[in-house]
């Protein structure tokens, strides 16, 4: 194995270097510390006579044309700093890795928060032409900018307000908030699954996501399987959430006088949670002429809830 291929642009892979080969920096010594200036590493290897460039076991640098500008695709830079200094020699993250980074954990986050499906309903394509949504689209608007405290919809299948809570949860997610999307009824059925001793996440691990995610919404509140195990963990959940006042976004298409007692009493709390009731009529029972009058000066997007 040829060493410098590890800092040789254009090669395709680093390898680490024999230990033998390895230079350790000095100790370091007491004295007026600089402000370390920061090189290009492929510049700085271009030049290098002998290989001394470790890579951490866990990264796989690699070259090729057209990489970063700044670190030519190894993804890191060396401090220039002066021997005898604390940061000699030392490797920093470039600022490609970093984007790399705060992309994998965006992935990340999107992949945990349950919206997937929903990836269309947001504040951008839903009609705030629908008579009487238009109090409910602001308030969900600016509560997705900092959600804080408990949102509650209501209103018939229809009405829109499936479409505000994803619309609030795809703004949230955009913003790096950590959130939760549940259909009650699929998330009491997810619950479950975790008894499955296939489940690579315990029932535990699940539960605790759920208790504890920054942002809960839950959607369809009321029409869950009513069995006492689905109405205890769902009380849990809420209650939990109300003791700590995490941010929750709920919808229901039932009367709240239907709810569990004991849910109610909590939704009902005026401290946390603000109603609102979408008195829109279904927008699918309108008309094509209805729909294209609420779409005049609306952008053509793709209404759905
Ligand atoms: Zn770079």
């Amino acid at each position: 194995m040829n060493p410098a291929a590890a800092v040789r642009p254009g090669a395709s892979q680093g390898r680490e270097v024999p230990p033998a080969q390895r230079q350790a920096p000095p100790a370091a010594r007491p004295g007026p510390v600089e402000t370390p200036k920061v090189v290009r590493l492929a510049d700085f290897a271009a030049t290098a006579s002998s290989p001394f460039i470790q890579y951490e076991d866990d990264v796989e640098p690699y070259i090729e044309q057209n990489a970063c500008p700044h670190c030519k695709g190894s993804g890191w830079l060396r401090l220039d700093s002066p021997v005898g200094d604390q940061n000699f020699g030392k490797l920093v993250p470039c600022e490609c890795t970093m984007a790399l980074k705060d992309r994998k954990a965006f992935e990340e986050l999107k992949k945990n928060s349950n919206i997937e499906l929903f990836r269309d309903l947001t504040f951008d394509t839903f009609n705030t032409r629908v008579p009487k949504t238009r109090e409910s689209f602001e308030v969900a608007r600016q509560y997705a900018k900092d959600p804080s405290d408990w949102l509650l919809f209501m209103g018939n299948y229809g009405c829109g307000k499936t479409h505000l809570a994803a619309a609030i949860a795809n703004e949230a997610l955009s913003r790096h908030i950590r959130l939760y999307f549940a259909v009650v009824p699929d998330l009491l059925d997810y619950l479950r699954a975790t008894f499955d001793p296939n489940s690579s996440e315990t029932y535990d691990q699940r539960f605790e996501m759920i208790r504890n995610v920054p942002l809960l919404i839950l959607d369809d509140l009321g029409t869950e399987n009513a069995k006492p195990w689905a109405r205890e963990k769902l009380y849990q959940i809420i209650n939990h959430r109300y003791n700590a006042k995490l941010p929750t976004v709920i919808t229901t298409n039932n009367d709240l006088d239907t709810l569990d007692g004991r849910i109610h009493s909590r939704v009902c709390d005026q401290q946390l949670c603000r109603i609102f009731v979408l008195q829109a009529d279904d927008y699918r029972m309108y008309t094509p002429e209805d729909r294209a009058r609420f779409r005049q000066a609306s952008p053509p997007t793709r209404q759905k809830y």
